[in-house]
């Protein structure tokens, strides 16, 4: 930390913050700590721009992890959430959103036929393997390594996002007698899935997957791995969870289980269907979800559970999203920005789909975690901070991808391919 950076007023929020709070964030990558800087706290945002309290403008590449597709602050979401405002916060009632919301995701993503909403990613990830195991009255899982599904005990077993930032495979505290039910194998491994099923066949109760991997950085899957993936669950009759918490309504309109046609029986959601509010939701086929309390006998609840303000703030983001257009015009910023990054270094790997870009520094292309895990990360956190310093937002940690969201302009594009030339220096 140089001097001048001691005295921000960034830096003096964080001092205060970590006497307070563990790490001094709410989520550990946003510490900034894997790539040695730190957290930078943000005042606030407007379309792709992030202001941070020092008065420092950004060009955002992390639209708060996934949510933030149509930019900052959308006019249309905004007065959404001010016209829902009007009428309280939350009822412990049913109310009307609620049911707008569902038939929405029903029409949007069609191997959902009946969705409940919840408030996390994590709490769609934990309720859909409860209901998979009700369904099959089986207890294994199988998930792959690299692949993040929230924090709940079961997907703590090699997992991604801040836990491979982090360089931990599991978490103290997450029982053996728990996470001994999870198995965690490669991704994009075909004979690895046919082994495991074969050793466990009765015991799997469902494959919970990313179908594009977005918490190892980027890793899109190989031609054919997910109707393989697909297969199998079929053949050995477990159920095929979908992760689509932060690939669903960006990839595509329908997600990646359109983007690729693979027909899942159970998808998580998250993300971009909360407009920036904290919301969840794990839905598909009727006869495993009608197993869902009240209806079944599952569990699962939630005081604030279809809250007014995220249905509002989250219908809104997706009836923008239906407007004519928007996804060739999200692919062409996203390969705007991959082309500019392509050629920029031998030892740097660019993926992306659309939405969605990640780096790696490798001369190599990765393929699974165990590649993610061999790139250069030092060097990414060189080249991290020095985008920061030019005025480029980047996700903190190469086991993260980048999202770009519609509002980024082609000037935006183009700064931060002349950032990353200088960073690369
Ligand atoms: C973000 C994410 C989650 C967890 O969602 P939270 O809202 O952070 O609990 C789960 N799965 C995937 C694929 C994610 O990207």
């Amino acid at each position: 930390m140089s001097t001048a950076a001691v005295a921000t007023r960034s830096h003096q929020i964080f001092e205060r913050a970590k006497l307070v709070i563990p790490g001094g964030v709410n989520s550990p990558v946003r510490s900034c700590k894997s790539v040695g800087a730190e957290p930078t706290f943000m005042d606030h945002a407007d379309g792709a721009s992030l202001f941070d309290v020092d008065g420092n403008k950004y060009i955002d590449y992390v639209g708060s992890w996934g949510p933030m597709i149509l930019g900052h602050r959308h006019p249309r979401v905004l007065e959404a959430i001010e016209t829902t405002l009007k009428q309280g916060t939350s009822f412990g009632a049913p109310c009307r959103a609620e049911v707008e919301m569902a038939e929405l995701i029903c029409k949007l993503m069609p191997s959902i036929e009946m969705v409940r909403m919840v408030n996390s990613g994590t709490e769609a990830t934990m309720s859909a393997v409860r209901l998979a195991r009700a369904f099959t009255k089986r207890s294994m899982i199988i998930k792959f390594d690299g692949c993040y599904h929230g924090h709940a005990d079961s997907f703590l077993v090699k997992a991604g996002s801040g836990l491979a930032t982090l360089g931990i495979s599991s978490s103290p505290g997450a029982p053996e007698e728990i996470t001994k039910l999870t198995l965690s194998i490669p991704f994009n491994d075909p004979a690895a899935l046919k082994k495991a099923f074969e050793a466990h066949s009765k015991e799997i109760a469902a494959v919970i997957i990313e179908p594009i991997v977005g918490n190892s950085g980027l890793i899109l899957p190989a031609e054919n791995y997910l109707s393989t993936v697909r297969e199998l669950c079929t053949e050995h009759g477990a159920v095929l969870i979908f992760d689509e918490v932060m690939t669903g309504f960006r990839v595509a309109l329908g997600g990646a289980q359109d983007r690729y046609k693979i027909k899942p029986d159970l998808t998580c959601l998250g993300k971009i269907i909360g407009g920036g509010l904290p919301v969840g939701a794990y839905g598909g086929r009727k006869d495993i979800m009608q197993m869902v309390a009240p209806e079944g006998p599952v569990y699962q609840a939630g005081t604030l559970s279809g809250n007014p303000l995220a249905m509002a703030a989250g219908i809104a983001q997706l009836k923008s999203l239906q407007t004519h257009g928007t996804y060739p015009h999200l692919e062409q910023t996203t390969s705007r920005l991959a082309d500019g990054l392509k050629g920029l270094s031998k030892s740097m790997q660019v993926v992306s789909v659309p939405g969605m870009l990640g780096v790696f520094f490798s001369s190599k292309p990765v393929t699974d975690f165990e590649s993610a895990q061999k790139c250069d990360t030092e060097h990414f956190a060189k080249v991290w901070r020095a985008l920061l310093e030019k005025g480029v937002y980047w996700p903190p940690s190469q086991f993260e991808s980048a999202f770009i969201s519609l509002v980024h302009t082609k000037n935006d594009i183009d700064n931060t391919i002349e950032a990353f030339k200088d960073a690369l220096k």
